[in-house]
């Protein structure tokens, strides 16, 4: 299965630039998903990839081959659209079927090629149905079962669950990563969901103006965000922050709470950057780090009491909406103790010193 790189793609509609200098590549048997809020450049990067876009500058490789001015059928990569582009007046049989004969695949092929995707996508029983006697879910395995009868090493999918209901896109969600697990495929998918990001990618890049903030693993993503953005855009809730100034307390540096009088100790801290005295930071740390009860080490959270504006439970989990020096913070609590916080007015948080991600605040970069 092939590699793919993006080499300092730029990508210009007119006087306006959506992609300057993007470089990204992934290996093979990766399933890269594009994330990022609407409008940020995933799908013209997956077009691009495609050729469904031309570039205006940089190179892209499948593999060991440019195919950056390659014609859509010559890239030899398969899509799957949002929209599941199934040409109505076919049949289930004939949309698989489709392009099959004019890539020089015999007849026989082609029907072993569409026996073995319909089952393994279990639509065996509707290949002679029309795309309009199938519900959401059956098309999309449909368009999903003509990419995978090309063979192809790479397969796109551009927000291919968006227009399936919550049970049905988790459904098919898991439909996609048994199939991806099971063919070793080189996927690159498109969502601004961070559920079927953070699920189903081996590498996540996450978007904002064209430009990528980060790309890793989504444990790298979820857990050492590079920037404010990722933090914010990453994780339910997102990441709380608290915004600070750096201190020198004895021989150890602090975050000083700008609107209350807490020092967040930061020798715990694993720095990637440097930390200015004096500086404008932010302290983010996740809902599900906070405790509600104080851990046994001496020394490694830090107490704070908040008052509790709104307090939410949805299934096993619970949040609990607090004000923490002037900031709205999610803590999430376990949902079989909700009876426990409900109708308080104050609660008792503790800070663990050895969870935190620390910010530049003027630039958003992690320190
Ligand atoms: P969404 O999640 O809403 O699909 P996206 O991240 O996929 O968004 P793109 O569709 O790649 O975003 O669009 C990136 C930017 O390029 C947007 O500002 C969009 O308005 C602009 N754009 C996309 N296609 C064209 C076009 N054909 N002509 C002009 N501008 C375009």
């Amino acid at each position: 299965m092939p590699s793919i790189a993006f080499n300092n793609i730029v990508k210009k509609f007119g006087a306006l630039t959506v992609i300057e200098n993007l470089n990204l590549s992934i290996g093979d048997g990766d399933f890269l998903v594009l994330l990022g809020p609407s409008g940020c450049g995933k799908t013209t990067l997956l077009n691009l990839l495609a050729g469904l876009l031309e570039i205006d500058g940089g190179e892209i490789l499948i593999g060991e081959r440019d195919v950056s001015y390659l014609d859509p059928k010559d890239r030899g990569l398969a899509m799957v659209f949002q929209s599941y582009a199934l040409y109505p007046t076919k049949t289930v049989r004939g949309n698989m079927n489709f392009g099959l004969s004019s890539r020089g695949i015999t007849k026989a092929e082609a029907e072993q090629r569409i026996a073995w995707a319909a089952k393994l996508l279990q639509i065996e029983h509707l290949l002679d149905r029309k795309p309009s006697q199938l519900s959401g879910g059956q098309r999309q395995r449909v368009a999903i079962g003509r990419a995978l009868v090309k063979q192809y090493g790479v397969c796109l999918f551009d927000e291919p669950l968006s227009n399936l209901d919550a049970k049905l896109r988790n459904e098919m969600r898991i439909e996609i990563k048994k199939l991806h697990n099971q063919l070793n495929n080189t996927v690159v998918y498109v969502t601004h969901d961070q559920i079927e990001a953070m699920t189903m990618a081996t590498k996540i890049a996450v978007m904002n103006k064209g430009v990528i903030q980060q790309f890793g693993t989504p444990d790298e993503i979820y857990n050492e965000p590079a920037n404010l953005f990722v933090a914010d855009f990453v994780g339910s809730p997102a990441m709380n922050v608290l915004d600070c100034t750096v201190r020198r307390n004895g021989s150890g540096l602090v975050a000083v709470e700008d609107k209350g009088s807490a020092e967040i100790n930061l020798g715990h801290y694993k720095w990637k950057g440097q930390a200015a005295e004096g500086g404008a930071v932010k302290v983010g740390f996740r809902a599900e780090e906070l405790l509600t009860e104080e851990r046994g080490d001496a020394g490694a959270t830090i107490r704070f009491d908040c008052p509790v504006e709104y307090f939410e439970k949805s299934g096993a989990d619970a949040f609990a909406f607090l004000t923490m020096s002037g900031k709205s913070i999610a803590v999430r609590v376990d949902g079989r103790d909700a009876n426990r916080y409900r109708g308080r007015q104050s609660l008792p948080v503790y800070l663990p010193l050895d969870k935190l991600n620390v910010f530049d605040a003027p630039t958003g970069r992690r320190l």
